[in-house]
């Protein structure tokens, strides 16, 4: 288990990175305080380390590491050890690890930055086909339906939104990753996943709205409830379809 927390950890480490500089548009780069620019000492890489140690601030500059970093850090251990403790050492753990790195990636920059790119989105949807063959919970055959129903339903989605509350309430990202939920959660299941980030997603800006911290004018950033969503339906799948669609 120790190695799984710490590969979350270290792939946690490259993610804040490819968060922080993909959608700059450039290419990742050494660790660097983002507001002095000092390339980062060795001991803060890892901004776990730096945080439990105490050494979080910029020895140039004296600017904190952002919390982000370590969280995302955590968070990724965190997942990977639950999927570990759930999977064992297979193909499954493995590609599902993948798909949550990739979800983490997604979430970072749509709530940072409200982009969602397809340096991200096609590759991992690439990944999803050929992860197909290898996981048990989907064929081939239903994860490549299901990839076109998220598609298409969210594009269904981003015209209406567009249509009703101005344009940019849903992108062209958004209907990516909701097909690369679709690849990863497989037909019928994209249907519970697009259904349960619908349901969270509607609850938080219902909520948002009602205690005024935003209006209808400035959408809330869809990709994590999609990402919510995606996620518990490919852990749980199995189990929430057979609950849904037996009450529906
Ligand atoms: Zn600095």
């Amino acid at each position: 288990m120790g190695w799984v927390l710490l590969a979350g950890i270290l792939v946690g480490a490259v993610i804040n990175r490819l968060g922080t500089d993909l959608p700059a548009r450039r290419l990742p780069q050494r660790p660097h305080c983002p507001y002095c620019g000092r390339r980062r000492p060795l001991y803060q890489w890892i901004a776990l380390l730096a945080f439990l140690t105490r050494q979080q601030h910029c020895p140039s500059c004296d600017a904190p590491i952002p919390l982000r970093y370590p969280l995302v850090e955590l968070g990724l251990a965190f997942l990977y050890g639950f999927l570990y403790q759930r999977y064992g050492f297979t193909s499954q753990f493995f590609f599902l690890a993948l798909y949550t790195t990739v979800f983490m990636l997604i979430a970072i920059t749509d709530l940072e930055r409200r982009l969602i790119l397809n340096v991200v989105t096609l590759p991992a949807m690439a990944l999803a086909i050929v992860g197909s063959f290898f996981t048990d919970h989907v064929t081939w055959k239903s994860a490549l339906l299901g990839g076109v129903v998220g598609y298409i339903f969210f594009m269904a989605a981003a015209l209406l939104g567009n249509w009703l509350v101005g344009p940019g309430a849903l992108g062209g990202g958004d209907v990516k990753l909701a097909a690369f939920i679709g690849l990863v959660t497989g037909f019928p299941n994209v249907i519970v996943a697009l259904l349960l980030a619908i349901l969270a997603g509607g609850v938080t800006s219902l909520f948002l709205l009602l205690s005024r911290l935003r209006s209808l004018r400035d959408p809330v950033p869809y990709g994590p409830f999609l990402i919510i969503g995606g996620w518990i339906t490919m852990v749980w799948g199995a189990e929430l379809a057979r609950w849904f669609f037996r009450l529906g």
